[in-house]
């Protein structure tokens, strides 16, 4: 198992407990957030550094925050320190692209009626962000326009958010930190403190990398403790008064949504600089390898991988997708932006705020005999688990297995009912039955009598030659 597919079973195993363990909430089930614990395995290096935590998806408008945080959970490798994130905070708003479903979840911590469909969402957070573990918090935001000191224009001015770095005071004092049952909490214990100052250093570093002046990093001070109301309420300000260090960072909403991302990131890696993490990345931080990252692997495993779809190249519709009879729809994401969500009769594929595809069930009965099947692919026999995916150069033919029958989704061949034992290249199947829009993923399912097995897919790693 390559250390991509452990880091995805890790986020499948967290969605699993994080999914089953929130049933009770009130935001609609299976869009609960999710808490991805980003640490090396060697605890002596995940001590070595703070615990940063990192939040998307407060608002469910603003692709770039959330974005961000997503890629820190499924392309970064972190060697030194901790990186906690919840990319998906507002999930359901999120997935139905709204910036709140139930109202502004950042104006919630700081009173709240137990009967709020977000109750148990915003204790949990809470919870999270007063762990004792948390070092600092960084809270991702899509701003309009250009936060500027000076009124430059319409766009840049004081009164906009974009491309700032956001605090509500200049450091957390004794005064502000709230006593609790346990007695006062000392300053001593909390690195970071001084926000303004770290701040200004991560602005410096971060505006090294960007050469349109317009475009750099400011530092906003809301000065939220003298009297500002709106503020009062967010999430960074509940966190500074639990002696928590909270910085709300702002993209500008006047980018595409990868170049957000890449501004986020941007900052993101300036705090683990400047705060002693240490990280691999596993692409080139530029605007088009973001884009790239974003679409790299979205995989979906329905009824324990009895059915294994990658849809980041979707067709806009899959159809007699072969889901379970009277039950209800149990899938595993493995990118937390990933969620399926009901709607007339078919079941949308939501990506953040994007619809990648829609799937129309046929139902069937399943049957659980069959773990894996002997295919030969260009010649070599292969064993391969159900649920997973083959590359093909030019050919494939499934073993015939006494008692089944193989049906490759788009081949057909006049009086054969069971397709095992043929081999089968690309030109051989109707391209308009692929899975992906390029027609190089093809399913082949496995059914016993009328019940449904399992499936694989097949990639041909060759485009379809139009002759
Ligand atoms: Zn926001």
């Amino acid at each position: 198992m390559g250390i991509y597919m452990k880091r995805l079973l890790f986020i499948f195993l967290f969605f699993i407990t994080t999914v089953m363990g929130n049933m009770a909430n009130a935001v609609l089930p299976g869009l609960e957030f999710s808490l991805h614990k980003n640490s090396p395995e060697n605890i002596e290096h995940a001590n070595s550094g703070p615990t940063l935590l990192v939040i998307g998806g407060i608002q469910g408008d603003e692709p770039g925050g959330f974005t961000a945080a997503s890629l820190l959970v499924t392309h970064y490798k972190i060697t030194a320190g901790q990186v906690w994130v919840v990319p998906n905070l507002n999930f359901e708003s999120i997935i139905k692209r709204s910036r709140g479903v139930y109202g502004d979840m950042n104006r919630k911590f700081s009173k709240l009626k137990q009967t709020d469909p977000e109750f148990e969402t915003v204790q949990k957070i809470k919870q999270i962000i007063t762990s004792p573990d948390v070092d600092i918090i960084l809270n991702l935001h899509d701003g309009s326009g250009f936060y500027n000191e000076q009124y430059i224009d319409a766009l840049h001015n004081p009164q906009r958010w974009g491309q700032s770095l956001i605090i509500d005071q200049a450091k957390i004092e004794i005064a502000d930190i709230e006593t609790s049952g346990s007695g006062r909490i000392k300053t001593e214990s909390t690195p970071f403190s001084h926000l303004e100052k770290l701040g200004r250093d991560v602005i410096a570093l971060v505006n090294t990398s960007i050469p349109q002046t317009l475009h750099q990093y400011r530092l906003k001070n809301t000065h939220t403790a003298k009297g500002d109301k709106e503020m009062e309420k967010t999430l960074t300000y509940f966190a500074i008064n639990h002696a928590k260090p909270a910085f709300g960072i702002e993209a500008s909403k006047n980018f595409l949504t990868h170049k957000r991302a890449y501004y986020h990131l941007l900052v993101l890696e300036a705090f683990m600089n400047k705060t002693g993490i240490k990280f691999e990345r596993k692409f080139n931080l530029a605007e088009a390898d973001i884009k790239k990252a974003m679409y790299d692997k979205l995989q979906l495993a329905f009824y324990d991988k009895k059915i294994f779809l990658d849809v980041a190249n979707a067709r806009k519709r899959l159809n007699y997708v072969p889901l379970k009879k009277n039950a209800d729809i149990d899938y595993i994401a493995g990118n937390p932006l990933l969620a399926v969500v009901s709607k007339n009769n078919r079941f949308n594929v939501r990506y953040g705020n994007r619809n990648l595809t829609s799937l129309k069930p046929s139902y069937f009965e399943y049957d659980n005999s069959l773990e894996d099947i002997k295919i030969s692919v260009d010649g070599n026999i292969r064993r391969i688990s159900l649920g997973s995916m083959v590359d093909v150069q030019q050919e494939f033919n499934v073993h015939a297995i006494a008692g089944y029958r193989v049906n490759v989704i788009g081949f057909t061949r006049k009086g054969v009912r069971d397709e095992s034992n043929l081999t089968i290249k690309l030109k051989n199947i109707r391209s308009r039955y692929s899975v992906d829009r390029q027609s190089r993923i093809f399913r082949v399912e496995i059914y016993q009598g009328k019940k449904y097995c399992g499936m694989i897919l097949v990639r041909f790693n060759k485009l379809k030659q139009t002759t």
